[in-house]
């Protein structure tokens, strides 16, 4: 196949300063869990992108001195020459493709307590630091800027000596410390770094004049900066400081990569923000600078692109979570094989992995994070081993991924779904409000399962154990799914709860089913996550008088980790739902649910006519069972390997499961999958013996 023409704009080279970029695809800075602790897994992670096209492949915020530690949180490290051979491994890996790349350098300034360092933190201002401890920072006196734009300088030189070719100043979100000084919020300083706008912008001004002294002749300097905080007067806005500060400074660097803040706000949800959600902030840049701009919006589709470019509101195309779903994405448009694409959700998952400081992970690509420790490609399989015939039975994401993995390797793979529809949760969840972007998780899967001659789709086809003993493939997986608990069993509550079979207590699958509850409605969340948040929205749409109740301290708890915490809770009281939390139930009535206060030990009834109880889930594991008494005997002695994935396994979110699928895929001809994958070891140097 070949590229459309329409979409040649996007190949166009770009020069960023003494670089020039090989197209208009730009991977902007994105963390990912890994960060100067896993050195090659990161190398590896950033060459596949330059490999799928991305012609500029960046680093995540890279510190440059222990005054600016963001420790617990994995992210990168120049902090001395000895942190160069790390770093050098990432540029080394995206050159080999032909990309160019950049280096997201940064001080935290006070949004970092130094946990690891124990340094004192510094900042324009003595406040509070803006995340995690009960620190402060200390206001920087002018030795301090001096030391700090030092230290700027120096990590440039050793970004330029690790190999990058765009190195950046990065004032971004809420975190680097331009953005401090910047900001009237965070700045009350007297002297010639506070006051005025051109004051506050003193040393975002100065740094990259530093920047571009120190590398400016061999590599591109680039400026993130956050444009808008949607805070209105009290913070950065587009129409005011955010395009006064880039028309003051509109020549200076070689790049304006450009965002809104927070990171909540720049790396919103497809349930809050649809794709292109930035434009209307930053789509004045352009107009203020001649210098190449960047700018992100979750962009998959091509022709949106097209337009961006032409339209002058951008000259490259950023990704961060695009490029991560898919970073083939670049060459999949370039070899016109739109269909392809696989799409970014916008769910925040490999969000997820920066606060877990764990490996990125991603819903949409199970190699994410995968591809040094496995060996995982995103566009390569190993051909098939033993056997030909392989069933999957269960159609949901655990299903369809380890399927189209298992027929991309070349087996003979017949999939078996007991409804009509594929897809699985991922159909009845998307129909819920703010969702619908999660079908793509279907989609993808399937218009890549068509093309395949080698899978058969059973539709309508609930196996049973002798079905599928009776089928005669080598190879059976069972990804039957989970169902939710109606007893009251979750998080907060170990066993089942009084009243909790009364015919007016619905569960998630009801609501999926299409059934409401009566009003007034409580929706007891004991599992944390969005379901029981996204429910309470469906009920009140509809009409309901709703109360959303949980055992955890806030709404969907565990959604600070994609983000998301403060924008449910917000849409919730805007919705007028009634929100309770830190209770436990303890029974439900068919007129009112009873729970008791964490705090003060108090039972009290909250009304309720309706309750839908979103706690935890029992695997759909009987045909598993089943076949495992089987297995070997009989009809079913043709069964080489039979294993059960996803929810059926052990009921988790849908990024567990598509990664399942994959796994299972990858290793179904291994004899004994291999759990100690390759680890990064810590080098042992000879003990010191400080101690005499
Ligand atoms: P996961 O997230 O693990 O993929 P899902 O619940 O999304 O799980 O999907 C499970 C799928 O399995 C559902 O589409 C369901 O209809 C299907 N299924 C359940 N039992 C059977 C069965 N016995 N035969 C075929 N399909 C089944
Ligand atoms: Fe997109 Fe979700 Fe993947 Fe993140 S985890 S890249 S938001 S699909």
């Amino acid at each position: 196949m070949t590229r459309d023409p329409r979409y040649d704009i996007l190949f166009e080279p770009v020069r960023i300063g003494p670089v020039t970029a090989r197209n208009r695809f730009f991977q902007v800075a994105h963390c990912n869990g890994l960060g100067w602790t896993q050195p090659q897994a990161l190398a590896e992670l950033r060459g596949i992108k330059a490999e799928g096209g991305w012609a500029v492949v960046t680093t995540e915020e890279v510190e440059i001195h222990p005054s600016g530690d963001c420790e617990p949180y994995h992210e990168g490290r120049l902090w001395s020459d000895a942190d160069i051979p790390a770093l050098a491994l990432m540029a080394e890996a995206v050159h080999f493709h032909g990309s160019l790349a950049a280096i997201e350098i940064m001080h935290h300034g006070p949004s970092a307590a130094n946990r690891g360092s124990r340094e004192v933190p510094i900042g324009p201002s003595h406040r509070p630091v803006t995340m995690y401890d009960p620190v402060q920072a200390r206001r920087m006196d002018k030795e301090d800027i001096r030391a700090l734009r030092r230290w700027h300088r120096d990590a440039a030189l050793r970004a330029k000596h690790a190999g990058f070719d765009i190195v950046y100043v990065y004032a971004g979100h809420e975190l680097g410390i331009p953005m401090h000084f910047l900001n009237r919020r965070m700045n009350d300083r007297t002297d010639e770094y506070g006051g005025s706008l051109e004051n506050r912008a003193r040393l975002l001004r100065e740094l990259i004049e530093d920047t571009k002294d120190a590398v400016g002749g061999t590599c591109g300097v680039a400026v993130r900066i956050a444009v808008e905080e949607l805070l209105g007067d009290a913070g950065i806005t587009s129409a005011g400081e955010g395009r006064d500060v880039i028309a003051m400074l509109a020549e200076l660097p070689d790049l304006w990569d450009v965002n809104i803040s927070s990171w909540a706000n720049d790396s919103a949800t497809s349930r809050f923000s649809g794709e292109g959600f930035q434009e209307d902030y930053t789509r004045f840049v352009k107009q203020v600078t001649t210098k190449p701009v960047v700018g992100v919006g979750r962009y998959t589709s091509p022709d949106r692109m097209v337009s961006l470019v032409k339209g002058g509101v951008l000259d490259f195309i950023g990704a961060a979570r695009p490029s991560i779903a898919d970073p083939f994405l670049p060459k999949k448009i370039e070899e016109g094989r739109l269909d392809d694409i696989r799409e970014c959700i916008g769910c925040n998952m490999c969000v997820t992995s920066d606060f877990t400081m764990t490996n990125l992970r991603c819903t949409q690509n199970p190699t994410m994070g995968e591809e040094w420790r496995r060996g995982w490609h995103p566009e390569r399989v190993a051909a098939k081993g033993k056997g030909n015939q392989v069933l999957v039975v269960g159609a949901g994401p655990a299903g369809l991924e380890a399927a189209l993995t298992a027929a991309r390797r070349g087996y003979d793979v017949h999939l078996a779904e007991a409804g009509t529809e594929l897809g699985g949760r991922v159909v009845k969840e998307s129909k819920l409000p703010g969702l619908a972007a999660w079908i793509r998780v279907r989609d993808w899967r399937v218009g890549q399962l068509q093309r395949l001659p080698n899978v058969t789709v059973y539709r309508d086809s609930r196996l049973n154990g002798e079905d599928v003993a009776g089928f005669g493939a080598e190879h059976v997986v069972i990804a039957t799914g989970a169902t939710w608990r109606r007893d009251g069993v979750g998080r907060d509550s170990g066993h089942a709860l009084p009243g909790f079979d009364h015919p007016a207590v619905l569960t998630p699958d009801d609501i999926f089913a299409g059934r409401l509850p009566e009003g007034p409605v409580t929706v007891w969340d004991d599992d944390h996550f969005y379901l029981g948040g996204v429910i309470a929205e469906r009920c009140a749409a509809a009409g309901l008088v709703t109360t959303y109740v949980t055992s955890a301290l806030q709404p969907s708890a565990f959604a600070v980790n994609t983000l998301e915490a403060t924008a449910i809770a917000k849409r919730l009281v805007k919705a007028g739902i009634t929100i309770v939390t830190r209770v436990s139930a303890t029974s439900f009535t068919g007129e009112s649910l009873t729970v008791v206060e964490h705090l003060s030990g108090t039972a009290r009834g909250i009304p309720a006519r309706g309750l839908v109880t979103v706690t935890a889930r029992l695997p759909n594991d009987d045909l598993f069972e089943k076949l495992r008494a089987l297995k070997g005997k009989g009809e079913a002695s043709h069964i080489t390997s039979l294993h059960r994935i996803g929810d059926c396994n052990a009921p988790a979110t849908i990024q567990a499961a598509v990664y399942a699928g994959h796994r299972w895929a990858r290793e179904l001809d291994e004899t004994e999958p291999d759990v100690l994958y390759p680890r990064e070891l810590p080098k042992a140097a000879p003990l010191r013996r400080f101690w005499g």
